[in-house]
C-alpha cells in the first residue's frame, strides 16, 4: 500500500522512517512546502531501508501521492510570538483547506491520519473539510497518552504493558480522562490486582500516574524542543492495522455524534481500525467522575472548535 505523509518536519520524516523500518508501506512518499527538506528527508530514509524492508521512499508534489491509500496530515505551523491560539487555529485551518483540497483529488477514497495539533480540532476541520465519512480521518489521538498509562501501569505492578487494558480518553491535552475504573491487568481490575500483589494504587500512585502520563509531553519539550519517535512510532502501528484489516482496538480521534451529551466533537475513545478506517466504537465502562470529566473534555474541544473559522 502507497502511503503518503504531508509535512515532512519532526513528525512526518520520523514516521516515514518508522513506516519504512516496518516494512508496512509498500512506498512512502513525503510532500512538504519545503520540497528540499523533503527531498533530504526521502534520501536519508532511503540509504536506511536496504538494512530494513523492502519499502521504496520518494518525494514529490501532491501528484506522487496519486492512489494512495492512507495519507498521513502532519504539516503545520507553530504558533507565533503574540498569536492566540484560536488565531493559530484560524491559520492552521486555511493551510488544512489548501492540503486537503489537493489530496482529495488525487486519492478521492483514503484514510486520512491526522498528526497536527491540536490533533481533535485538526481531526475535525479535517473531516469538515474534505467531506469523508467519520471514520475515514482518524486522528492520533491520545494512543500515545494511553501507550503511557500503559506502560507506567505496567511498571508499578510488574505485568508488561501489553497485557495492561487501560485507556486514556477524550482530548489529546490538558483534559484528558484516565479511565481507571476500567483498567485491567489481564482480565483483572486493576486495584484488585494491584492489592494482590502487594502494590496497592494509593491516591499518591494514582496521582504520579495522572501526572507522568498527562505531563509527558511537556518534559520531552523542555529536553529537546518537540515528542516525535513516540507519534510516528504509533501511526506506522495504526497503519499495519488498516493495511492488515486487523479490527484492533486504539484509542483514536474520530468525529463522535454524542460524547456524554456533547454533540458532535472529535475526540479519543477506544474504537476498531480495519481497512475501513474506525467501523465501530467500544465506549468503556466509566464512574460518575470520569464521566463528568469526559463531558469537561468534550465540551472544551466543542468551544475550541466552534472558535474556528471554517
Ligand atoms: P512537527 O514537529 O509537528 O513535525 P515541524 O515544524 O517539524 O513540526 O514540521 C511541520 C512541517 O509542515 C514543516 O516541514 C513545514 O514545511 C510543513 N508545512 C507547513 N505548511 C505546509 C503546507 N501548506 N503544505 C505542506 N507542508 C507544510
Amino acid at each position: 500500500m502507497k502511503v503518503g505523509i504531508v509535512g515532512a518536519g519532526m513528525v512526518g520524516s520520523a514516521a516515514a522512517y518508522a513506516l519504512g523500518l516496518r516494512g508496512v508501506a509498500s512506498e512512502v512518499v513525503l510532500v512538504d512546502l519545503d520540497s528540499a527538506l523533503a527531498e533530504a528527508h526521502a534520501l536519508d530514509i532511503a540509504h536506511a531501508l536496504p538494512f530494513a524492508s523492502g519499502t521504496s521512499i520518494a518525494s514529490g508534489d501532491y501528484d506522487r501521492l496519486r492512489n494512495a491509500g492512507i495519507v498521513i496530515i502532519a504539516a503545520g505551523s507553530a504558533q507565533r510570538p503574540g498569536e492566540t491560539r484560536t488565531d493559530l487555529l484560524g491559520r492552521n485551518a486555511a493551510i488544512f483547506r489548501d492540503i486537503i483540497g489537493e489530496i482529495m483529488r488525487v486519492c478521492p477514497d483514503v484514510i486520512l491520519l491526522v498528526a497536527s495539533n491540536p490533533v481533535d480540532i485538526m481531526t475535525q476541520i479535517t473531516q469538515v473539510i474534505s467531506g469523508l465519512p467519520a471514520g475515514r480521518v482518524i486522528g492520533s489521538g491520545t494512543i500515545l497518552d494511553t501507550a503511557r498509562f500503559r506502560s507506567l501501569l505496567g511498571a508499578h505492578l510488574h505485568v508488561s504493558p501489553r497485557s495492561i487494558h487501560a485507556y486514556v480518553l477524550g482530548e489529546h491535552g490538558d483534559s484528558q480522562v484516565l479511565a481507571w475504573s476500567s483498567a485491567r491487568a489481564g482480565a483483572v481490575p486493576i486495584a484488585t490486582f494491584a492489592t494482590q500483589v502487594g502494590a496497592p494504587i494509593t491516591e499518591s500512585v494514582r496521582a504520579e500516574i495522572d501526572d507522568r502520563t498527562r505531563n509527558a509531553a511537556y518534559t520531552i519539550i523542555r529536553g529537546k524542543g518537540s515528542t516525535y519517535y513516540g507519534i510516528a512510532a504509533g501511526l506506522a502501528r495504526l497503519i499495519g492495522a488498516i493495511r492488515q484489516d486487523e479490527q484492533a482496538v486504539f484509542s483514536v480521534s474520530i468525529v463522535t455524534e454524542n460524547t456524554e451529551g456533547v454533540q458532535d466533537v472529535a475526540l479519543s475513545i477506544p474504537r476498531i481500525v480495519g481497512r475501513e478506517g474506525v467501523t465501530a466504537d467500544l465506549y468503556p465502562e466509566l464512574d460518575a467522575q470520569e464521566r463528568a470529566a469526559l463531558h469537561r473534555s468534550a465540551s472544551v474541544l466543542r468551544g475550541l472548535f466552534e472558535s474556528v473559522p471554517l
